[in-house]
């Protein structure tokens, strides 16, 4: 196979074990982090630390980033890598940014004669490290086979969504739908309780029946029901209320500036911003059935 120069910047909880599958598939991995931490971290996964932005895109041929939100993204382009990087080189924001900030940063890329891709990722920690996400893709028709290759190492789909932002747009859609999928689970499951039904039986009839969903098979926010999740190890792991709450809060941003009515998702956001404010942004996302059952203090 080809060796790539890539430079990868964001070496943390995700970005740490993505770049590490980048040079596991033997490309040659500059990687910058604010981080010393995370660089050692990355240097010992078969990375080579670079002591800037500039310095991790100097020669390379794709620039992968994997920040925490649009601000960092917006300033690692604006100021670095559009100044420093080779024009030819390919640029994919991995971060979960507002689709707004996708937009401009892409414009400013083009403008300066680059290519850009938004590329979130469905998929947590575990998956960043096995390889194994789900990429989906906001970027010119002609630039997506490049970037579906760039992102092979680290996926296991990439799909096209559309033009410049369809992949940030794709994902805070998609996250929407879970939180507002997950809060009617549990709703379901905690009337179920007060009515006297048990719980593995509701699980069994909901999974046939047409209120079936991945929240109800998949993900079961019910200890020792379905299919083991994180409410069998006390919510702990999994996909975190704090990460779900930051994906509800964009989706309203953008449903406010598109003029879209999402009350089921303004809805779904209320409910994750309380239950993080009562201490929990650290547990899985599905444990918001113990504060809808009234047992929020079983949590502790
Ligand atoms: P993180 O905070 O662990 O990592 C972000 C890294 O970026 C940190 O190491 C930080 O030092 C670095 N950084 C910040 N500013 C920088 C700069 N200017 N230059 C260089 N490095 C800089 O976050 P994470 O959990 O890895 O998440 C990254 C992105 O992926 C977020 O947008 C998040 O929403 C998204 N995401 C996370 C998960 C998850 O399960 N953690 C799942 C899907 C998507």
């Amino acid at each position: 196979m080809h060796m790539t120069r890539i430079a990868f910047i964001g070496l943390g909880n995700m970005g740490g074990g993505m770049a590490a599958n980048q040079a596991k598939a033997q490309h040659h991995v500059r990687a910058f982090d604010l981080s010393a931490a995370a660089l050692d971290k990355a240097a010992a996964a078969g990375c080579h630390p670079a002591g800037s932005v500039a310095e991790a895109v100097a020669d390379a041929e794709v620039v992968i980033t994997m920040l925490p939100a649009g601000p960092h993204v917006r300033g690692v382009y604006g100021e670095q890598v559009l100044a420093h990087a080779a024009k030819s080189a390919l640029l994919i924001d991995c971060s979960t940014i507002d689709v707004d900030s996708a937009r401009v940063v892409a414009g400013q890329a083009k403008a300066a004669g680059f290519r850009f891709a938004d590329a979130p990722v469905s998929g947590g920690i575990m998956a960043a490290e096995a390889g194994t996400l789900a990429f989906m893709v906001g970027c010119d028709a002609d630039d997506f086979p490049a970037v579906e290759a760039a992102l092979a190492p680290m996926s296991r789909a990439t799909i096209h969504a559309g033009g410049h932002g369809a992949g940030q747009a794709a994902k805070i859609c998609n996250n929407m739908l879970l939180g507002v999928s997950m809060l009617g689970t549990c709703e379901a499951f905690a009337l179920a309780e007060k009515l006297g039904l048990a719980a593995d039986r509701f699980f069994e009839i909901a999974s046939k029946s047409s209120g079936q969903c991945w929240s109800v098979s998949t993900y079961c926010p019910v200890p020792g029901v379905g299919p083991a999740t994180p409410a069998d190890r006390a919510y702990e792991g999994g996909f975190a209320t704090a990460m779900m709450l930051k994906d509800l809060k964009l989706a309203q941003e953008a449903a406010a500036k598109a003029g879209a009515s999402t009350p089921m998702g303004a809805q779904a956001e209320a409910l994750y911003a309380l239950f993080d404010a009562n201490g929990f942004g650290g547990k899985d996302f599905s444990a918001v059935l113990q504060m809808l059952r009234g047992k929020i203090a079983d949590l502790n």
